[in-house]
């Protein structure tokens, strides 16, 4: 199947930063044919797209979706609070429903928002995997493992834990062509650093990412510094847990030498400023990271401390706040903001495929429209790109295609009833506020 969508100004997220004010793309089956000026082949269907702007669909490099459910339950609290008193209580009461609704919630607000492609760890895998394939969304699901007591009953021991999320890896990683698979030891301060060698070599031995928590908070930093190993990101990289494909997210505390430590080993970072700044944790050095050559991405973290998933909102803040704390305007420009959530987001989570339209790039595309006020004047191609981060919004998504199916039309999910959906997920979040207080 090749469909062509006629004449929309295409932002192609390049290394070039090509734009084509008045473009083709041409999807064959899951990947970009084409996306150029003027496209004269063969095609199966054609949409004038007209009005369009025309780019790669957004990627969420770090979220946790069923914590949808516990949005709103756990704000202006830190990040000890947030985990100990108000989430873990709620999360060992769910059950595989409850997670496939919060799941199905999150893919659902995602998708409407262009986030095409979202990186989720959390526990309860198969419903994160059973919710990508019904609502259409491109999944890399990182199954979390953990070494805590209130856990064990439910997930055993982090080697069983282990065990069984490397099989799940190898059950799903490729399905549908639109599944991915990596481990997802939760953080270093919820696992022995001897766990996470073990955890980190079985999951170069099967040639799969790790997913990590690393220095959030001020606090996790001080902890592991009394144990006289130096920072959490040289004791890792001593331990081998950096050797394989890893990306890491927050890294707001890190310490001197740690970027360059990052960077040697093609450790990508997810960045969540807004999370990050929500539960008081600070704010991670993105625009020294960038210069340091770390690939960084952008991720909304859970529901719980966004309190959204709209990427759109990081598109934005993560270059006002390096902008604001350098004192420097100049620090990091809209375009690195727009790669970060595009084509470099796709290379900090290891899917180099991703997030670019141009030919033998998988068919992930989000069209906006250009009708809204916000959008207004444009002076030239690279307009449209600082727009794109300082203007722009997801009430202007249109039309999203994943995997070189069309997931969004008119701004609706394809895929759910919305209005079930949210009913759903308001059923479930209700249902386990209850059991925890019973
Ligand atoms: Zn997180």
């Amino acid at each position: 199947m090749r469909t062509l969508l006629t004449g929309g100004v295409v932002v192609t997220c390049d290394s070039d930063w090509t734009v084509h004010a008045s473009g083709d793309l041409v999807l064959q089956d899951d990947l970009v044919l084409y996306a150029g000026p003027r496209y004269d082949g063969e095609y199966d269907a054609r949409t004038d797209v007209t009005g369009r702007l025309v780019m790669p669909g957004l990627i969420n490099a770090h979220t946790h979706t069923p914590m949808t459910l516990f949005r709103g339950l756990a704000d202006d609290v830190d990040l000890h609070v947030f985990l100990q008193e108000r989430i873990w209580p709620r999360e060992i009461e769910l059950t595989n429903s409850d997670a496939y609704a919060g799941s199905v919630l999150a893919a659902t607000e995602m998708l409407k928002a262009g986030v095409t492609t979202c990186v989720d760890m959390y526990f309860f895998e198969d419903a994160l995997v059973q919710a990508a394939i019904d609502t259409g969304i491109r999944a890399v699901v990182t199954p979390g493992i953990l070494d805590a007591p209130v856990w064990q009953p439910i997930l055993g021991t982090w080697e069983q834990r282990t065990a069984h999320v490397l099989d799940f890896c190898k059950r799903w990683d490729g399905h549908d062509g639109r599944i991915h698979t990596g481990v997802g030891p939760h953080a270093p301060y919820t696992l022995p650093l001897p766990a996470l060698a073990e955890i980190a070599a079985e999951a170069q031995h099967a040639g799969l990412p790790l997913h990590i928590h690393l220095v959030e908070t001020q606090e996790e930093r001080a902890a592991f510094a009394t144990r006289g190993l130096g920072s959490t990101v040289f004791a890792l990289e001593q331990a081998g847990v950096l050797a394989g494909a890893v990306f890491a997210a927050h890294c707001v505390w890190l310490d001197d030498g740690d970027a360059a430590i990052l960077a040697q080993h093609q450790v990508g970072v997810a960045h969540c400023p807004l999370s990050n700044a929500k539960l008081g944790a600070g704010i991670a050095p993105a625009a020294a990271l960038l210069a340091t050559g770390v690939q960084v991405g952008l991720g909304t973290d859970g529901a719980a401390t966004n309190n959204n998933l709209d990427l759109w909102e990081e598109l934005k803040l993560a270059p006002l706040l390096a902008k604001a704390t350098a004192l420097d305007p100049t620090i990091l420009p809209a375009r690195q903001s727009l790669a970060m959530a595009t084509r470099m987001g796709a290379l900090a989570i290891h899917q180099p495929r991703l997030g670019v339209l141009a030919e033998g790039y998988k068919a992930d595309v989000l069209l906006l429209r250009l009708d809204d006020p916000a959008m207004t004047p444009v002076f030239d191609e690279a307009t449209y790109m600082d727009h794109l981060v300082y203007a722009a919004g997801r009430s202007m998504v249109d039309a999203v295609w994943v995997n070189g199916t069309q997931v969004v039309r008119d701004g609706m999910v394809l895929t759910v009833d919305e209005a079930a959906v949210r009913d759903a997920a308001q059923r479930a979040a209700i249902a386990v506020s209850g059991r925890v207080a019973g």
